[in-house]
């Protein structure tokens, strides 16, 4: 049996093998994944009851002084009537700023769990659906973590966001994919050089910060990194963006350093292969920002379809072109408009963690909000 055959998804290994195997590891999801509800594509629902349901979740938001905090990925419906749209990052900023008395989050529950681990006492956190998971966090296990911290006295860990409120109890620092390589840095610059770091779950997001830091002068020596990935992002191959690229040679392409190509599309970055200006990296927000900003005007988004909608919203007058037409989160797709009003009506779907684990949770949350 081959190394590459040894190694499964959640091992963890140090930077510069995972580094060297990134692309020939089974990552797949090690959970179920639902099946993408019809109610997600909006015109399954008649616009009639559309409207309905919209006019009624927007008075039942007054009643209950609730603020809704809706993720990119979430269908357009919900979009349209939530008080912030944006990636993880600005929805725990936002969630954390607010006094609203509920603050309900159609997203996934590693998210919802930053709310209610965050919330003021007088506040309710609920969420339209509390089974909506996420590939990537289900990759993430906090017994290994302390095995590692075991093994590693000393150890820092930096965990991504998308990771269950245990996962970042063990952890020192939590960080998104917006400021995954400043927090890296960070880290390296105010710790011993001996510590060993640990970087987890996403591997091709830790290689992005990895390679961030390399070419900052740091060595990957002591970085050890998780080989975990979303299923909807690991999908997303080099030949995925190379055919977008063939059939839209004037494009602008954007990759978030979650998808399988993001090795590749480095490489030819770095190699010159393609002009550093026509290939980017963003987070999830960074897309929508940037597509605004940039002069081209066709865009080829390599990230989850949903995001193309708060992108058409910010650049009205551009082209966008997903990589991957499939690239569709079922569990963000489980938030609908039927349960997101079902939820605010009956204040159902409240999001409890345990205080002891949020406590411990708080720390490298506060420094995900405060750096970057
Ligand atoms: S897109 Fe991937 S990382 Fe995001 S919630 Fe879905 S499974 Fe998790």
């Amino acid at each position: 049996m081959s190394i590459t055959e040894e190694v499964t998804a959640g091992d963890i290994l140090p930077a510069k093998d995972a580094v060297s195997m990134i692309e020939q590891i089974d990552l797949g999801p090690t959970i179920d994944i639902p099946v993408v509800p019809p109610e997600a594509d909006p015109e399954y629902t008649p616009a009639a009851e559309r409207d309905r349901l919209k006019g009624e979740i927007l008075r039942l938001k007054k009643e209950r002084n609730a603020l809704i905090l809706s993720h990119n990925y979430v269908q357009r419906d919900i979009q349209d009537v939530s008080d912030a749209v944006g990636d993880s990052l600005f929805l725990a900023r936002e969630g954390a700023k607010s006094d609203a008395d509920v603050l309900i989050e159609p997203s996934v529950l590693f998210m919802n769990q930053i709310l209610a681990a965050m919330k003021k006492p007088h506040q309710k956190v609920l969420a339209p659906d509390l089974g909506a998971l996420c590939s990537l966090a289900a990759h993430a296990d906090a017994g290994r973590i302390r095995d590692w911290k075991r093994d590693h006295p000393g150890g820092l860990v930096i965990s991504y966001v998308n990771t269950y409120l245990d996962v970042k109890a063990e952890s020192d620092y939590c960080c998104a994919s917006a400021n995954a390589a400043k927090v890296l840095e960070h880290v390296l610059e105010h710790s011993d050089p001996d510590q060993p770091i640990l970087f987890l779950p996403d591997v091709f997001l830790g290689f992005f910060a990895a390679k961030y830091i390399e070419k900052k002068g740091h060595s990957l020596d002591r970085l050890w990194l998780m080989m975990g990935a979303c299923h909807v992002h690991e999908a997303i191959r080099p030949h995925h963006v190379e055919e977008q690229m063939r059939l839209h040679p004037d494009a602008a392409v954007v990759v978030h350093p979650e998808c399988g190509c993001t090795s590749a599309c480095m490489r030819q970055v770095n190699t010159g292969l393609v002009p550093q200006d026509l290939l980017q990296f963003r987070s999830t927000q960074g897309m929508v920002k940037l597509v605004r900003e940039i002069p081209q005007k066709e865009v080829i988004m390599a990230t989850e379809v949903g995001n193309m909608y708060p992108m058409s919203k910010a650049a009205p007058d551009k082209t966008l072109i997903p990589a991957s037409a499939e690239a569709l989160c079922a569990f963000m797709k489980q938030n609908t408009l039927q349960n997101l009003h079902d939820s605010l009506l009956n204040l159902v779907h409240e999001v409890t963690v345990d205080p002891e684990l949020a406590e411990r949770a708080k720390i490298p949350i506060e420094r995900m909000i405060s750096i970057g």
